[in-house]
């Protein structure tokens, strides 16, 4: 009998990122160089950026910007929908090597970085100025994010959310990684949000993809 869903094995995550359009050289040598320079391997996952830059391509945005820009990896994959992206770092180790790569890129003209924290650059962004949001850093700094985005973001447009799945440790027992409960929290507003509709995209470690109604 067809079900209605079937439960998401990493088998299936295997599946779908084999069969999912790849990164190209360049964003693999991008993923290698930031090994090499210690930059922590937490960007999204190929078939996420993928997958972000068509949702962004099909709306036609124009102006998206992005929390956590770590190496400029998700903000190169966006960009790469014909979005101009700002991506907001505040880390000068991360922020140096994206500003490198970026520079180098195909789509360095449509990509600008900011420096500086999320919680104090966002407040500064004008009302409805933007198609959409990538919420990419600090897992207690969400839910602060997300009001920001809900007034920054227009109506229509889209948030996205990683890592929803808390790095794998969601609904685990006994959780190790000290971020899991600001996730666990945080789910629970954007599944209550009103004016908000969402779906988590069980892609990469888990995309919430929400619309500004
Ligand atoms: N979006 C990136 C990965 C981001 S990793 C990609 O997929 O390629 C999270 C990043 O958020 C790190 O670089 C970290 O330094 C940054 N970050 C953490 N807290 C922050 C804050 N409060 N403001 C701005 N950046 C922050
Ligand atoms: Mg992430």
């Amino acid at each position: 009998m067809a079900s209605a869903s079937s439960t998401v094995t990493a088998e299936h995550f295997r599946y779908l990122a084999a069969r999912t359009t790849p990164e190209d050289d360049f964003l693999k040598e991008l993923r290698s160089a930031a090994a090499k320079a210690g930059l922590p391997a937490i960007h999204v996952a190929p078939e996420q950026g993928s997958f972000m830059r068509i949702l962004l391509k099909i709306m036609g945005a124009k102006e998206v910007v992005e929390v956590g820009t770590l190496g400029g990896y998700s903000a190169i994959w966006m960009a790469r929908s014909g979005a101009r992206v700002t991506t907001i770092e505040y880390k000068e180790k991360h922020a140096d090597f994206a500003e490198r790569w970026i520079a180098k890129s195909d789509v360095a003209a449509r990509i600008n970085l900011l420096r500086g924290a999320g919680q104090d650059l966002l407040p500064v962004l004008a009302d409805d100025s933007k198609d959409a949001a990538f919420l990419d850093a600090d897992k207690a700094g969400y839910p602060g994010y997300l009001k920001e985005c809900l007034r920054i973001v227009r109506p229509g447009g889209l948030i996205l959310v990683d890592n929803a799945f808390a790095f794998g440790e969601l609904l685990a027992k006994r959780a190790t990684d000290p971020e899991v409960e600001a996730v666990r929290a945080f789910n629970e507003i954007m599944a209550k949000t009103p004016g908000l509709s969402g779906v988590i995209v069980p892609i990469g470690d888990g995309l919430w993809v929400a619309v500004r109604e």
